[in-house]
């Protein structure tokens, strides 16, 4: 295991990141983000090395920026670099024109696709993957080892990524945001625009409505309390806020009160087994709901980021949600769910 003093010198070396590192485009917000996803979606839990594939890097960088390359108001793009639009979001909006693909996730079945990744790769691995562990001017290998084709995470550092995840996520969030924002040429297409960060990063309310009608089809209940209810939500069973990336497997139905109740919190046990439960046997449904919804139907990771989560709530003493103002502790036999 890591040692405190080992993850307190992570964190400053990542505030210094932020603080001293030379970011002229966005890409390492999105390195930072994509290696911080790809440590919870492997599914360890240890402190040893990670090795990520630099085509991995590639396919996250795909997903981040594929929203971001729509147009933002006016058909004109939001510039993501100082000079130049920065190259990732020019392949991936030429690649938005030629195909009819809608979705990151429909890409991945286009003729171009192979050909996309590649161009992003290459880019990723000059740019970001080159130049990130420089700070205030000198190189500070404080987070992988760059190979032929894969970077490998130095030993405590996936580890590191995997605790302070939600803290990493929006440090890197706010920062990207801001970067847009300082940016002169976006500023008479930002305005007075409030709502930058959801579409930067959240799903679009278009997508959330077709997982709402694909969900009602299953059960028109609430997941929680199980009442049939008219008016229902669309509820982040791991909380948005612990893992900000939306995956299919992670949306379940909710009565407006269980939803406001329940929060930021992770669901108690009897939730968690239901969940699972309800992710198996709906498996075909959810895969094809993500389909026309544009989301990504990734089981396996999804579970990884579930075992994540509640691992970490066992580690912190954190309460689960049961209904409405009742808690009880998240203890070691949640974990056994998985077994
Ligand atoms: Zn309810």
């Amino acid at each position: 295991m890591t040692t405190p003093e080992f993850q307190l010198a992570f964190l400053n070396k990542i505030q210094r990141l932020f603080a001293e590192g030379d970011f002229s485009a966005s890409y390492k917000y999105a390195l930072l983000i994509a290696i911080a996803d790809i440590a919870v979606e492997s599914g360890r839990d240890d402190d040893q090395p990670l090795v990520i594939p630099h085509r991995s890097l590639g396919a996250k960088f795909v997903d981040l920026y594929w929203q971001q390359s729509a147009p933002f108001k006016n058909d004109a793009l939001l510039i993501q670099n100082n000079g130049t639009q920065a190259a990732v979001i020019s392949h991936i909006a030429h690649f938005r024109g030629q195909s009819n693909a809608t979705t990151a996730n429909a890409a991945r079945s286009a003729t171009d696709f192979k050909s996309l990744l590649t161009r992003v790769t290459r880019i990723v691995v000059d740019k970001p993957v080159f130049h990130i562990q420089n700070l205030g001017g000198t190189r500070d290998q404080f987070l992988f080892e760059s190979g032929a084709d894969s970077i490998t995470l130095l030993p405590g550092v996936a580890y590191c990524l995997r605790r302070f995840q939600p803290l990493v996520q929006q440090l890197a969030r706010s920062h990207w945001i801001d970067h847009i924002k300082r940016n002169k040429q976006n500023a008479s297409l930002l305005g007075q625009d409030t709502d930058l960060e959801s579409f930067l990063f959240e799903t679009s309310r278009q997508s959330l409505a077709i997982v709402q009608t694909g969900l009602r089809k299953i059960s028109n209940r609430c997941f929680y309390c199980g009442r049939s209810v008219s008016e229902v939500d669309v509820d982040h069973f791991i909380p948005h806020s612990l893992y900000p990336r939306d995956l299919v497997h992670n949306f379940v139905l909710a009565d407006p009160g269980c939803n406001r109740s329940k929060s930021d919190t992770l669901a108690a046990k009897q939730h968690l087994s239901k969940w699972l439960d309800f992710a198996q046997t709906n498996a075909d449904n959810l895969a094809q709901i993500g389909h026309e919804a544009g989301i990504v139907a990734d089981e396996r990771s999804m579970h990884s980021v579930a075992r994540w989560g509640y691992g970490n709530a066992v580690a912190s003493g954190a309460q689960g949600w049961i209904r409405s103002a009742q808690y009880e502790p998240i203890e070691g036999d949640y974990l056994e769910l998985w077994r």
